[in-house]
């Protein structure tokens, strides 16, 4: 049995919301697109799982959050859909791909077949059993990827109030979970093995003011430490967490940020790979020209770093790779996407946005005292990358400007000085 359609998308998360999107907008006709999710809902904004999704007072829920209002844009609901003639096939794995008969067969046995496919599979978290720990499917131990994550997420931290936490990772799920974590009143201490949190992204002097912010709100940070094994009571629930120097810390839950892995297995094999993900030229096409990657699995040229292929994992680039895609897909004469990385993260009642690239020197900016501070990389004289804590809208764009238009610096301390400033005049 099997079904056939012109264009496929398999996963349904960010980038195939946005797709969708671009697809109804340039006159996709009925009929003819698919997508095909393993969730059991449609697109919707995953970033609002660790914030809004996690708050004690009025959290944010489905459909609120569907793609794509967090672009501003219309929210796509199972609704819209269906308006627009496009089959949704949710809570459907597809379990193997033939990129050369161009089918797929889902979990259900279905063949699906198509012309054109978009791979929009995502990316995993990593579970801690990769790093040599067993016993993270206890009842109290959480990973935050989907829906379904959250959802127990919410339930264990429901039942945890005033108790304990250990979120384990400090990158951006690892943070955003503890400040979730505290804000519903429970004593969270974060264990990673780097000497800040963000270490991939964070100066050591910006990870200092988060650090202490997150003191101030009660968050306790053990650093250059990992976990080595749990605890567990005689229901199997995880009760403590025990760390590589001996450390042993009581645990009513724990949160697991260690990273994610993209979702390449289909086609392993099948497509060129390259920095973990699936290897796609300037227009979202992969080795195989009927067949086009986006978002988090997606490896692809930034221009501006020179077309040095990169795999980001941000919510910003799953939307525009998407849009891409689909915009070559209808319209042949589209040419490579200039893409400008960004990143952001909302934390309490912080809020920062980060451009382009961190590497070269890092030239802190602004007044660390008062929350508005920022930061500029700077790579053979020009900026690279720039970062800023409480900034306005106008103050994103300004630093957005400098780092796509590379504005040359000349004088080092005159930029320290002129700061945000310096943004505008370029
Ligand atoms: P996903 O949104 O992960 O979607 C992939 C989809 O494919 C999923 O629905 C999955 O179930 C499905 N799928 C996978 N394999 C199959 C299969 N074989 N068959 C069928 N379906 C399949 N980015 C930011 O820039 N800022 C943030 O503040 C931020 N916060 C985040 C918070 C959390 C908790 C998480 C998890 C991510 C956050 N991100 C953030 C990252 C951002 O959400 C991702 O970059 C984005 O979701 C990537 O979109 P995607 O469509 O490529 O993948």
């Amino acid at each position: 049995m099997g079904r056939a359609f012109v264009y496929v998308i398999v996963g349904g998360g960010v980038a195939a919301g946005y797709a969708a999107l671009e697809f109804a907008r340039r006159g996709v006709a009925h009929g003819e697109l698919c997508i095909i999710s393993e969730e059991s809902v449609a697109p919707y904004e995953r970033p609002a799982l660790s914030k809004g999704y996690l708050l004690p007072e009025a959290p944010a829920r489905l459909p609120a959050f569907h793609t794509c209002v967090g672009a501003n844009d219309e929210r796509l609901t199972q609704k819209w859909y269906k308006e627009n003639g496009i089959e949704l096939v949710l809570g459907t794995r597809v379990k193997s791909a033939d990129v050369r008969r161009k089918t797929l067969i889902t979990a259900t046995g279905e063949t699906i077949s198509y012309k054109i496919l978009i791979i929009a599979t995502g990316a995993r978290a990593l579970k801690l059993e990769e790093f040599g720990v067993r016993g993270s499917d206890a009842e109290n131990v959480c990973y935050l990827r989907n829906l379904a994550d959250a959802n127990r997420l919410v339930g264990v931290m429901q039942n945890c109030s005033g108790g304990n936490a250990v979120v384990i990772g400090g990158g951006y799920v690892g943070m955003e979970c503890a400040a979730a974590l505290a804000t519903n009143r429970i004593k969270v201490t974060m264990v990673f093995p780097e000497a800040h949190c963000m270490a991939r992204l964070f100066t050591p002097k910006i990870a200092e003011f988060y650090e202490n912010y997150y003191n101030s709100k009660g968050v306790e940070f053990i650093k250059g430490n990992v976990l080595t094994s749990f605890e567990n009571d005689s229901d199997g629930k995880v009760k403590a967490v025990i760390l590589k120097d001996g450390t042993r810390l009581p645990a009513d839950m724990v949160v697991v940020g260690i990273g994610i892995r993209p979702n390449t297995g289909l086609f392993e094999g099948q497509l060129h790979l390259e920095k973990g993900g699936i290897k796609v030229n300037g227009r979202m096409q992969t080795s195989n020209a009927s067949v086009y990657a986006v978002g988090d699995v997606a490896a692809f040229p930034v221009k501006l770093f020179g077309n040095e292929i990169r795999r980001l994992e941000h919510v910003d680039s799953a939307r525009r790779t998407a849009r891409h895609a689909v915009a070559v897909i209808m319209a042949p004469t589209t040419g490579d996407l200039d893409y400008l990385p960004f990143f952001y993260s909302r934390v309490f009642t912080l809020s920062w946005q980060f451009y382009g690239d961190n590497i070269g020197e890092a030239i802190h900016y602004g007044d660390f005292s008062s929350g508005r501070f920022g930061a500029y990389w700077i790579y053979k004289g020009v900026i690279v990358g720039a970062f800023l804590e409480g900034g306005s809208r106008d103050d994103y764009e300004a630093i957005a400007n400098a780092v796509r238009l590379k504005a040359t610096v000349k004088d080092i301390p005159e930029l320290k000085r002129a700061g945000i400033e310096f943004a505008f005049r370029v």
